[in-house]
């Protein structure tokens, strides 16, 4: 596991703690009517959005719960998976969800009842530590969260259609044929890998699912420091073909050991939502972890048309369009840090930009997000 970018929030300035903890102690999760702060509204603001107190280093997992928000398609799907529980076994099992429903629903301001200036994570972060996951450890960061958010969201959907159908909690059966009901994740796509044998011409694909891309820069030995980086670049790199060997080929029987296949990785299934990791972990060669401050720029819009897989050697390739969502930008160093989000608002569509830091909200310009050092990026599919 990497070490986390983030150690010490501290870092960030006394007053900043003195503000978390004077709004901490009248945020509430769950029992809104009794704390002074939270106000029972109808009258949504669409320009408003709550901020996360940090729970001491939790930056991390603000900066992904924000950057999750932004993104509709991502919040009908957790309301789906909450519908109509058929039992309260089947409710009971979904504490995760349920919470990270709650936590989207406030800091979007659009819960039915409640509004809140401030948000905290605890209730989240609890149970998530009951799925076994250790959040106090000082070595986090926000993609390794989003990867442990995503593994609990399917562990509780699994149980809830074991409860639902009848099945032991034990019993290890396929969870595609138990989960059939709930559609998977919006972030989840499919890398196809295919194998071509440089011998006889055999081609295979194998897929493999993914929930995020974390695509890695290039050495810093092999790329031109004049040179800007850019996330379609990056991601073609990422996917480029490149030969292997000491594969064994299903169609010729040679056996001797030099069968080399080209193997080219391309998005066999789109997700609806494209979630990018840029590597910025580096280590030197003291074994010192680095983080890599390379500019890294990005669009508004994404075409991934010609990186989708194909079984034709050639063809029109289609445009296949995704639009920002949301900017994960990690400040400091490898060891220390914090974590910011650029984000729009998941009600007013394209029109709003925020930037968030735990609690402290304000608005943002598109020429200021796209300005930012991307660490993880959020698109939704529009065409
Ligand atoms: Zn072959």
């Amino acid at each position: 596991m990497l070490k986390s970018f983030l150690r010490q929030y501290w870092l960030t300035g006394a007053a900043t703690i003195a503000v978390v903890a004077s709004a901490a102690y009248y945020v509430a999760i769950g029992e809104p009517d009794n704390f002074q702060n939270v106000k029972k509204s109808k009258n949504k603001s669409r320009n408003k959005l709550a901020g996360l107190v940090n729970e001491g280093n939790t930056c991390f997992i603000n900066t992904t719960l924000q950057a999750l928000a932004s993104c509709p398609i991502f919040i009908w799907w957790i309301d789906s998976i909450l519908e109509k529980p058929s039992s309260d076994a089947a409710g009971n099992c979904l504490e995760t969800t349920s919470s990270l429903n709650l936590t989207m629903a406030v800091i979007n301001n659009q819960h039915p009842t409640i509004s809140a200036d401030l948000f905290n994570t605890r209730q989240l972060i609890q149970s998530l530590e009951k799925h076994g996951w250790n959040l106090k450890s000082e070595e986090q960061d926000a993609h390794e969260f989003f990867n442990m958010l995503f593994t609990t969201i399917d562990e509780e959907i699994n149980k809830k259609s074991k409860i639902v159908k009848g099945i032991s909690i034990d019993d290890e059966q396929d969870t595609t044929t138990v989960c059939q009901s709930i559609s998977s994740s919006p972030f989840r796509g499919n890398l196809a890998s295919q194998l071509c044998c440089l011998t006889c011409g055999h081609k295979s694909v194998r897929y493999d699912a993914f929930e995020c891309l974390s695509i890695p820069l290039p050495k810093l030995d092999m790329r031109n420091a004049f040179t800007m980086l850019n996330v379609q670049g990056l991601l073609k790199q990422f996917l480029a073909a490149e030969t292997v060997g000491e594969v064994q080929c299903d169609n010729c029987s040679v056996t001797n050991g030099k069968i080399v296949f080209m193997k080219q990785l391309s998005l066999g299934k789109l997700p609806q939502c494209l979630c990018l990791h840029i590597q910025r972990c580096d280590w030197t060669n003291a074994g010192q972890l680095t983080k890599r401050q390379d500019l890294v720029k990005f669009s508004e819009e994404l075409n991934v048309g010609n990186v989708v897989y194909t079984n034709r050697l050639s063809g029109n390739l289609k445009p296949v369009t995704y639009r920002l969502r949301a900017v994960v930008e990690h400040l400091g160093m490898a060891d220390s840090g914090h974590f910011v989000t650029f984000r729009r608002n998941a009600v007013d569509g394209r029109a709003k930009w925020f930037y968030t830091s735990d609690t402290y909200i304000r608005t943002a310009t598109l020429e200021e997000v796209l300005k930012s050092s991307p660490y993880m990026l959020f698109y939704e599919r529009c065409a």
